[in-house]
């Protein structure tokens, strides 16, 4: 087992003209599960490939516990990868796809290989399926084979490639819960790339996030969603999306006004919240973020509810998505008994405490 140190890592294509990583620094201790999470093309996979020794970097820096692996062969780095598409030699045996990375990485001789893969077939439930070939077996069959080969390597630094991608949903549901077992019965460090924001909610101990090869932030999950950063981690994490409204804010008997720039919006800040903040936002625009299970129907209009129309009502069992009328995307999460009709007349409201306020022109989050 080992920490993974990863210091200023760039990755440039094309000479130059593509940045796929930029000045990426992170530090994730031995043992952890770190997930890592971004839009499409901001280079997660890069990320992981570097880290595997697959891809050089341009620049920067990979440690695996104090040992500097950056210009280290992948064979000779001592970590375990597992790719979306399997990776399974087509030709070979599930034995022999397992057995093959202990041939060509170590002297074990043939007895103690075929204990460790039929010890790590039997921790994957795949035992009858040995002597089968790849093209015989079911997506999630792959998978497990795939996940026997990684441990049976025993390797220092696991690496998973949106491993669960290709699964339907029940089978990754059931697949998560396994990986996220043997990680914790072999307490091995672990990244895990994945486009899916809930996978990497539910999964890690961490979360990254990046965007744009960069990174955004980083942080336990329920940190991380409960306080972004900026703008595009607020909308990027979570579902539904959180709310963004543009905002005037004025202010306005000692506390202040929020006025919707785009729509009927207004909303108004208490003087007790607003002599909490570190700097006098009066006379400044922001983009409020609210996230939808924050927004709750009131039947006590207030400086802190507005009246809005509902245009739509989604029932996703459990609970009711009201998209509504405020001149912006916006929508209330609410239990599934309310159930207005559409084009109704709502009156909403929510905790001035679960307000974001970004700014417009960086995206930062200024409280
Ligand atoms: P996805 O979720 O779609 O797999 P990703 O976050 O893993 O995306 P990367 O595959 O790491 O993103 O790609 C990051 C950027 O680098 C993208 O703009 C991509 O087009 C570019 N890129 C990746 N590999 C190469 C390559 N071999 N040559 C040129 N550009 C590349």
């Amino acid at each position: 087992m080992a920490s993974i140190t990863v210091e200023n890592l760039r990755k440039e294509y094309d000479a130059g003209s593509i940045v796929a990583v930029d000045d990426l620094s992170l530090e994730i201790p031995d043992g952890e599960f770190v997930t890592v999470v971004g839009p499409s093309g901001c280079g997660k996979t890069t990320t992981l490939r570097m880290l595997a020794g697959l891809e050089r970097a341009t620049d920067g820096k990979i440690y695996i516990g104090d040992e500097d692996v950056t210009d280290i062969h992948a064979k000779n780095r001592d970590v375990a990868m597992v790719f979306q598409n399997y990776a399974l030699y087509p030709h070979k045996t599930v034995f022999e796809n397992m057995e093959f990375g202990l041939r060509m990485s170590t002297d074990m001789g043939p007895d103690e290989r075929r204990e460790r893969v039929r010890d790590a077939a039997e921790m994957m439930g795949i035992e009858e399926l040995l002597s089968d070939k790849p093209d015989e077996l079911s997506g999630g069959q792959k998978q497990r084979v795939a996940l026997g080969r990684a441990i049976v390597r025993e390797p220092e630094v696991f690496l998973f490639d949106e491993p669960l991608s290709n699964l339907d949903a029940k089978l990754r549901t059931t697949m998560r819960t396994e990986i996220q077992r043997l990680q914790n019965q072999f307490g091995v460090t672990s990244i895990y790339v994945t486009h899916d924001q809930e996978e990497a909610m539910t999964m890690g101990d961490r979360i990254v996030i990046l965007n744009d090869g960069k990174l955004q932030q980083t942080g336990a999950p329920k940190e991380v969603y409960e306080n972004p950063v900026n703008e595009f981690v607020g909308g990027f994490i979570g579902s539904p999306s959180m709310n963004f409204l543009e905002v005037e804010a004025t202010a306005s008997g000692g506390g202040i006004d929020l006025t919707g720039v785009n729509g009927n919006f207004q909303y108004h800040l208490s003087s007790e919240y607003v002599q909490g903040l570190d700097q006098d936002i009066s006379g400044s625009r922001f983009t409020l973020g609210i996230r939808p299970e924050n927004v709750y129907p009131t039947n006590a209009a207030s400086n802190k509810s507005f009246t809005t129309t509902v245009e739509v009502i989604e029932p996703v069992g459990s609970d009711n998505y009201l998209h509504l009328d405020v001149g912006e995307d916006f929508i209330a999460r609410v239990d599934a008994d309310v159930e207005p009709e559409d084009g109704d007349s709502i009156e909403l409201s929510f905790d001035e405490h679960h307000i974001h306020l970004f700014s417009p022109d960086t995206g930062v989050d200024v409280l």
